[in-house]
């Protein structure tokens, strides 16, 4: 059935929704946080379907508004997404004019904004105003991956529901098993959410577009910068799709953990440390490389990784961040 997998791996969010329904303790709105973004948008048309299910043991999952919150088509549910990476004030307006509105359809309303955290600013203005002065039987679910990234006045005036983070090696194992390569499952386990969407990554050929990348940046570290730059600007595996940008900033910090931990392992003569990942790229490093510089290196990645947020010109950045390492 379509919630099992919400039930296995988040239990506790499933019965926390079913206590509050049947006690009648609901919030008007909430942040659903967490990697698992499989289970969040699980959970809200749970959330969803169980507030306006026809049957008494509910979501039946095949009643007719159940069917129709499954398959996205209840204009009691209305989901709001980030459109260009960015949820614009117009956005919200729907919900307003949804309130403002006699329903045709009686039950809960439920309204659903994705990434929550790429409100702009007029857009979460006009969201705070919905916020402090909740209607009954409205409820408001703000989704994101990271809940420190919204805006405060928002948050404080949500119920935050924490999911539990995926376990990255249980997919490791399973794309290991399906015969990936040891490094690129190891990559894949680290972006991806689920064993599906690292399968879905697999077949898009995106992701090892830009594996491949970033293999060949760290072939031409050691040539120089005018070579990276380049490589940054020629590459256009990087902007085929928005949310390429931070997978790339994924595997580069990824790639540079691996290789602190190699050169710690070196300093220590440790060797044949099998743990460690993209060993071939790291193979001709001496002993007195400074780890140090590479924890710079590691502060410049995840500074840029931040403005990735800030709505810059990406071409720039990546000028920018290559000319910095
Ligand atoms: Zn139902």
């Amino acid at each position: 059935m379509f919630f099992d997998s919400l039930l296995k791996n988040q239990k506790n969010i499933v019965k926390l929704i079913d206590q509050s329904i049947k006690n009648n303790r609901l919030f008007h709105a909430y942040i659903f946080d967490g990697e698992d973004k499989v289970s969040i948008e699980k959970a809200y048309l749970y959330f969803a379907s169980k507030l306006l299910c026809e049957q008494e043991y509910a979501p039946c999952e095949v009643c007719a508004n159940c069917d129709r919150v499954l398959n996205n088509a209840h204009t009691n549910v209305i989901r709001i997404q980030p459109e260009k990476d960015v949820i614009r004030k117009e956005q919200i307006a729907q919900i307003i004019h949804e309130l403002s509105m006699t329903s045709v359809e009686t039950g809960a309303k439920i309204y659903i904004i994705e990434d929550a955290e790429k409100l702009n600013k007029a857009a979460a203005n006009a969201l705070l105003k919905l916020l402090e002065e909740p209607y009954p039987n409205h409820y408001i679910i703000l989704t994101t991956q990271n809940a420190s990234r919204i805006i405060d006045t928002i948050a404080s005036r949500c119920e935050l529901i924490h999911f539990i983070p995926i376990n990255k090696y249980a997919i490791e194992t399973s794309l290991l098993q399906a015969g990936v390569d040891k490094d690129f499952a190891y990559v894949l386990s680290n972006i991806s959410n689920s064993v599906e969407e690292a399968n879905k990554y697999i077949e898009e050929g995106n992701v090892i577009d830009i594996y491949e990348f970033v293999q060949s940046l760290y072939r031409s570290m050691n040539l120089g910068k005018d070579l990276l730059i380049d490589y940054a600007l020629k590459g256009k595996v990087l902007f085929k799709e928005e949310n390429l940008h931070p997978i790339f900033f994924n595997i580069m910090l990824l790639f540079i953990k691996e290789k602190i931990k190699y050169l710690s392992n070196l300093k220590r003569n440790k060797k044949n440390d099998s743990s460690i990942h993209f060993v071939e790229y790291f193979s001709n490093l001496k002993k007195d490389y400074e780890i140090k510089d590479l924890i710079h290196v590691l502060d410049v990645i995840n500074k840029y990784d931040e403005r990735l947020y800030a709505r810059v010109n990406m071409e720039l950045l990546y000028v920018s961040l290559f000319t910095e390492l």
